[in-house]
């Protein structure tokens, strides 16, 4: 899932400062699961800013609701008789779903209030650790399903590098070598040969908007023609 985190409190509050009345939303998926932006996190960040301005002597009117998925238009829809009250919009969900509600509204100013952070997961209630970069070439297949990109510090396809020590990366020695990890894993399946294997040099494809169109399905403008 996206791990975000929520920004911090005199950030949000100054980006809010011109607006006397604004509605917060949250989301109900990734960062409500990692305690960053749902329904709680809404009501929470709305009472400490209700709180702050009072005590600044300039009152804030707060709105509060939280959709299924900020980042799917179909769930935005149910703002719509709702955003026209508001002079600005707070939004707690990630980066994407930010700009969907940008993007839907463009007439009302969007301000994010959690960092977008990483693709990752939950290693326990509030500890999330980052696996994935979205690299768009996945060779987990090859490297016993250990992120080259994600865990090793020069994020190398071919490795290890000769500053691997004693399992250690060169970096810090807590910091295991990801290319160690992934020797060990291969053993242990008794695939080591596939360490052997030199991947060619990456074609980075996440320097630019992507967009994935699953099989079966085709682009709105495309499915609307009938071609
Ligand atoms: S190799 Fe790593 S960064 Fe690339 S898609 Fe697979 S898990 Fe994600
Ligand atoms: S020591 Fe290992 S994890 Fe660190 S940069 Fe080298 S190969 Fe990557």
């Amino acid at each position: 899932m996206i791990i975000a985190k929520r920004k911090p409190f005199e950030e949000i509050k100054e980006m809010l400062t011109p607006y006397n009345k604004v509605l917060t939303l949250g989301c109900g998926t990734c960062v409500a699961v990692c305690l960053a932006g749902g329904e709680k996190e809404v009501a929470v960040l709305n009472a400490e800013l209700d709180m702050a301005r009072k005590l600044d002597n300039n009152p804030i009117e707060l709105g509060a609701f939280t959709v299924e998925r900020q980042c799917d238009m179909e769930y935005l829809e149910v703002l719509d008789s709702m955003v026209g009250e508001y002079e600005a919009l707070l939004s707690m969900a990630c980066g994407a779903g930010v700009q969907f509600l940008a993007e839907r509204y463009p007439e009302k100013p969007v301000f994010p209030a959690v960092d977008t952070t990483f693709i990752g997961v939950n290693r326990a209630v509030g500890w999330y650790e980052e696996r994935c970069r979205s690299c768009s070439s996945c060779v987990l297949g090859m490297t016993g399903g250990i992120c080259p990109v994600t865990m090793c510090a020069k994020g190398l396809f071919n490795g290890p590098c000769g500053g691997t020590n004693k399992g250690s990366c060169e970096i810090d020695k807590d910091q295991p070598c990801a290319w160690y990890l992934i020797y060990e894993r291969l053993s242990l399946q008794g695939r080591l040969d596939s360490i052997k294997n030199i991947s060619p040099a990456v074609e980075w494809q996440n320097q630019a908007p992507r967009t994935v169109i699953q099989p079966g399905y085709k682009k709105p403008d495309e499915a609307e023609a009938g071609n």
